[in-house]
């Protein structure tokens, strides 16, 4: 059961100004660490899709990953707020990190529901990565009556198809609108897939530069590199 109590100040800044209609991206993720992959595709989501803001909100417990987390969820934190603050555009929450257990996506979109008033339109983005695996998501049958999930793409690919992504029965809840080139849900909800820059950054890169004793200037940003050096992460044996 998720309670809107207990927002913490993170998620109490996230609820200013919103009176009127508010459009939020929500951008999940291990984030470890934040890099410029994760800052410019949020950037062109919110300019393109006219979004009042994006939240980035690091996860506990990620239910996809085969590993757990090298940094901890505090340092992840940090250096996600220090990555977002430069814009005013991007704000952070602590609410996957402050739920014990994994992180499932659907607990922090429901979480969202309650935290903003009915009137806002939430935007559930990811890489197409991650939405190749959406099948094996909890509750995965409910995901698309709850808000518009945005899937990132890479430049000239085109979603043509979801019955070998979902499970034909939720496939087939969807028509695809050629215009708009989304997929429109019968709850009234669309998945927009959206093509960013493709910028060919990952964490793992970045992790693996770090432990090579490479450098990851221009991959992230300063003020979070200077964070991984000052506490050592991601080095051999660190
Ligand atoms: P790792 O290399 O450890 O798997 P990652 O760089 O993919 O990490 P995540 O925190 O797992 O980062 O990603 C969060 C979300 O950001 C995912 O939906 C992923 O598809 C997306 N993402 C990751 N890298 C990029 C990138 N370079 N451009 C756009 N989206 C990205």
């Amino acid at each position: 059961m998720i309670k809107p109590s207990g927002t913490g100040e993170t998620d109490r800044s996230c609820m200013r100004n919103c009176a009127g209609h508010m459009t939020v991206g929500l951008f999940g993720g291990t984030f470890d660490p934040i890099h410029y992959g994760h800052l410019r595709a949020a950037e062109e989501v919110r300019e393109g899709l006219g979004l009042s803001r994006v939240i980035f909100i690091p996860a506990a417990l990620p239910p996809h990953k085969t590993r757990g987390a090298v940094a901890s969820s505090a340092h992840r934190m940090a250096m996600v707020r220090l990555a977002a603050e430069p814009n005013p555009d991007f704000h952070v929450s602590e609410a996957e990190i402050r739920r014990t257990g994994k992180s499932y996506s659907i607990e922090t979109i429901q979480y969202f529901q309650l935290t903003f008033r009915p009137e806002t339109s939430l935007y559930f983005i990811m890489g197409m990565d991650a939405f190749l695996e959406i099948a094996t998501w909890k509750s995965v049958d409910r995901l698309f009556s709850l808000c518009h999930f945005v899937v990132m793409t890479r430049p000239g690919y085109v979603l043509r198809t979801l019955e070998e992504i979902v499970p034909l029965e939720i496939a087939r809840q969807f028509c695809y609108d050629s215009a708009s080139k989304c997929w429109n849900h019968e709850s009234g909800y669309s998945i927009i897939p959206f093509e960013i820059t493709h910028l060919d950054i990952s964490a793992t890169r970045i992790r693996d530069n770090i432990e090579k004793g490479r450098s990851v200037r221009f991959l992230v940003p300063e003020k979070v590199s200077d964070y991984i050096e000052k506490h050592g992460f991601y080095r051999p044996g660190a």
